[in-house]
Parts: structure tokens; sequence; C-alpha cells
């Protein structure tokens, strides 16, 4: 697997790919890379020829008073991850490779970007739809991969890429979970013992609401209920529970980590 750290670098070799008639997939994340992570590489790795692993902790995404300078990174341990998954290069830029000036275009996802995590965290997804814009643009990746972890995201990159025409398949694919079911994240690394321990309840209320609905319960109903369970866990505090479509998405407060969940209303 080869390092790459400049966009010249990296476009010129994802050019040279393409040249020889590989596909590129893409699969773009802010690294300290885990199995959610390396499950995506393994299924780019299946469906396409070359696989580029994007390493970028993006500050456009990231509100004052989030945890922008605190992210956790490991460059050694993701490059083992990234290459036993598959990957071909690793594209690590420093910020001020990605955004040597201010930054005057961005690109922002109305509808897809509203409520939810962009309720929370307002400029969070023009943040994110203009980083991925800018990979798609350097790379020139035939599929990109994105998990389903971060449902809402998901929808706003399809969306650009629908709305903007980018040549580009967008593959979902499903969320990796701990044994104890919580979704995996990088961020759990900040979770204390107990913490991590008071972590299970957002998927048990995810499981508990999406039962509700089966059972004929109103998309309100099993949303309250979800709240009613994540607020009687102690270290929990509440962001939101909410059903949207088939959806069902949880976000919550333990210390300062906030993580987030979702889970389909048929499974
Ligand atoms: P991140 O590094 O957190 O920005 O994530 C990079 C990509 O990996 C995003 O598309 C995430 O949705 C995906 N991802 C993160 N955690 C998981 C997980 N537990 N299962 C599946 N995909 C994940």
């Amino acid at each position: 697997m080869e390092l790459i750290e400049t966009i010249a670098a990296f476009g010129k070799t994802l050019d040279a790919e393409r040249l020889a008639g590989r596909r590129v997939g893409l699969v773009p994340t802010m690294g300290y890379l885990h199995e959610g992570h390396a499950a995506l590489v393994r299924q780019a790795a299946a469906e396409c020829d070359v696989v580029a692993v994007t390493i970028f902790v993006n500050p456009l995404q990231f509100a004052a008073g989030e945890d922008l300078s605190s992210y956790p990174r490991d460059l050694d341990g993701d490059r083992r991850t990234a290459e036993a998954a598959g990957a071909e290069y690793l594209f690590v830029p420093e910020v001020t490779e990605m955004y040597p000036g201010e930054v005057h275009t961005t690109v922002s996802v109305a509808g897809e970007s509203d409520g939810l995590e962009g309720a929370s965290r307002p400029s969070h997804f023009a943040g994110v739809a203009t980083v991925v814009a800018k990979l798609f643009n350097i790379a020139g990746p035939s599929r990109a991969y994105f998990g389903e972890k971060d449902w809402q995201q998901l929808q706003v990159v399809r969306r650009m890429v629908d709305d903007l025409s980018f040549p580009i398949e967008v593959v979902g694919c499903p969320i990796v979970r701990d044994g104890d079911g919580v979704a995996l994240s990088s961020r759990n690394v900040y979770l204390s013992t107990t913490e991590r321990a008071a972590a299970p309840v957002l998927r048990r209320a995810l499981m508990a609401g999406r039962d509700a609905l089966s059972n004929g319960r109103s998309p309100a109903d099993a949303a309250a209920l979800m709240a009613e369970l994540i607020s009687a866990e102690p270290l929990a505090q509440l962001d939101y529970a909410e059903v949207v479509g088939d959806r069902l998405l949880v976000a919550a407060r333990f210390g300062t980590t906030r993580l987030i969940d979702n889970m389909g209303a048929d499974r």
C-alpha cells in the first residue's frame, strides 16, 4: 500500500490506474480505523480493481467547541488496518494541502441536511459535502463507500451525487457493531468504562422502537419510547430519538462524547 500526501500525486496516481482500465473504489474516512472502516474497504476491494482510502479530519465539518483538536489519530495503526483490508492507496493530506487558503466555495445539500444531525450541528453537512466533493474530484472513483452508521450523511452524499451529476455509484454498507451491540466508532475510545457500559442503551432503544412499530404503534409512539429508554439511562443525555420514513435514529451524549446510531424499521 502506498501512502500519498499531496493532491497532485494522488490525482496523478489514480489517473494512471483509470488509464490502465482499472475501476477505483474510494473509502473516505477521518482515520482511527476500526472494523467498521475495514468492512467498507473489504467491500470496495471485492467490487473494484483498486481501492483508495482517505484519512482527513476535515475542519470544515466541525463547529467551534466540537472535538476537532482531540479527534483520535493513529496513522501507523491505520496503515496496517487499511492494507490488511485490501487498500492499495492511503491518501493522508494535511489541512493546508486540502485548504491552502480561505474556502469560498462550499456544497450545501438542502433537505437531506435538515433535522437530526443537521439540527444539532448546523454547518456539519455542508462541511461533509464540500470535502466529499473535493475527494471525488481529486480521486475520480467509480464507486464510493459510506457506512449506514452515518445514515443522514449517506443520504446527503447520495443527493449531492445526483444533483451535481457526479459519475459515481455511492454504496451504503451495514453498521458494524461490537459484541454488546454498540456501533463501532472512532469516538468510542473517549468513553469511560462506565459510559461504555451504558452505551448499549442506544441499540436497545432502537430495537424497542422497531418492535413498537412492527406491533402497529405510530412513529411518534416509537420515537417517544426510544426517548424514554435513553433518558432512563443516567449516564446518557438524549439529543434526539426520531423515526424518519422507515428509519429509526438516535443520538445521545455520554459525558462529553456524542454517539449516534440508527436501524431500519424492517430488520
Ligand atoms: P468516519 O471515519 O467516522 O468519518 O467514518 C468513515 C466512514 O466509515 C463513514 O462512511 C462511516 O459511516 C463509516 N463507518 C464508521 N463507523 C462504522 C460502523 N460501525 N459500521 C459501518 N460503517 C462505519
